[in-house]
């Protein structure tokens, strides 16, 4: 049998279908039209593509949206201001300041000021909180994207041991404590690894599920991964690539051409979590204005 290969691009392009119906039908019954801003402090260009993604995936379906940029100098005061201003908008029902900030800026302190109901990113401490208990809140995007992908390709995580390969506030931490919820789509056994665990491959090649979430161009091969696994790669990496007009090419954290043969299932990188993230983005947008107006 043949590696299933699950294509982000797909299942993300389903979700955005489902999502561009509910805002016409949102728009139509009550007038309102869900609205996120976008804030992009400084110009690293990696953010600036990402935030130029995340837009026009608004305007594709139906959203409003804003994009709001600040000079790399402007201070956490001027960004804390802005935020408080965004929590007042009755336009705006998600905010999101693109990761990583700059230095100068506490980005906890950032993410604490955001109002919990436009947290579509899941970073403020109490969705995060609200996640860790499983109640309701807002979910972050990149571990809700995987959980989705794993979903619509059929894989049940319960009872199935997954091996997170990061433990990073954005990615690693939360896709695990997902997985390990009480809860259909859940109920993992679940593993958490960083750069100082011990005997590294003995322990992800028994993953029935493993997440890489590392930042590591290609650092997971086959002899980490056992036969029949389901891979996911979360890993996005800037590569030199001389025979790229750009100069570089994205690869994951995954050796996917040596990996993928041993899979039951993969998700490649770039095309897997990647435009899974940025539709549960706009799917947290839709959900935070639902709730913000009583209409669930
Ligand atoms: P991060 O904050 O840098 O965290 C990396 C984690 O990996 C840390 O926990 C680190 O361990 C661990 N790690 C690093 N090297 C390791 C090694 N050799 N062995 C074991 N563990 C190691 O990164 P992140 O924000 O979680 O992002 C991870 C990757 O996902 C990046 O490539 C990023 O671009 C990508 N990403 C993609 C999306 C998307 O939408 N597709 C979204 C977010 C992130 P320590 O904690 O011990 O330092």
């Amino acid at each position: 049998m043949g590696t299933h290969i699950i294509d982000g691009r797909i299942i993300s392009a389903d979700i955005k279908a489902g999502l561009e119906k509910e805002i016409r039908a949102i728009k139509e019954k009550h007038g309102i039209t869900p609205g996120l801003a976008v804030v992009l402090v400084g110009n690293d260009p990696a953010s600036e593509v990402y935030v130029k993604m995340k837009v026009r995936s608004c305007e594709q379906i139906g959203l409003y949206s804003r994009k709001i940029l600040m000079d790399d100098k402007a201070g956490q005061k001027e960004l804390l201001e802005k935020i408080d201003e965004l929590n007042q908008d009755p336009k705006i029902h998600g905010i999101l300041v693109q990761h990583p900030m700059p230095s100068h800026i506490d980005e906890n302190k950032i993410f604490s000021r955001i109002d919990p109901a436009k947290d579509v990113d899941g970073f403020n401490p109490i969705s995060a909180g609200q996640l860790m208990i499983g109640i309701e809140g807002l979910k972050p995007c990149t571990p809700y994207g995987v959980l989705k992908m794993l979903e619509a390709t059929g894989i049940d995580p319960a009872g199935q041991h997954v091996v997170v390969l990061g433990r990073s506030n954005i990615v690693g931490k939360p896709v695990a404590m997902m997985l390990l919820q009480k809860a259909a789509g859940a109920d993992a056994t679940v593993t958490i690894c960083h750069s100082r665990t011990r005997n590294l491959a003995e322990i992800t090649s028994r993953a029935d599920i493993l997440i890489a979430a590392i930042g590591r161009p290609e650092f997971v091969g086959p002899e980490m991964v056992k036969k029949g696994a389901v891979v996911i790669d979360v890993g996005t990496n800037r590569v030199d690539d001389p025979s790229s007009e750009k100069g570089y090419k994205l690869v994951g954290d995954v050796d996917f051409e040596a990996v993928s043969p041993k899979c039951k299932a993969i998700s490649p990188s770039p095309g897997g979590v990647g435009p899974m993230t940025i539709a549960m983005l706009l799917h947290n947008t839709v959900t935070a204005c639902k709730r913000i107006h009583g209409l669930e």
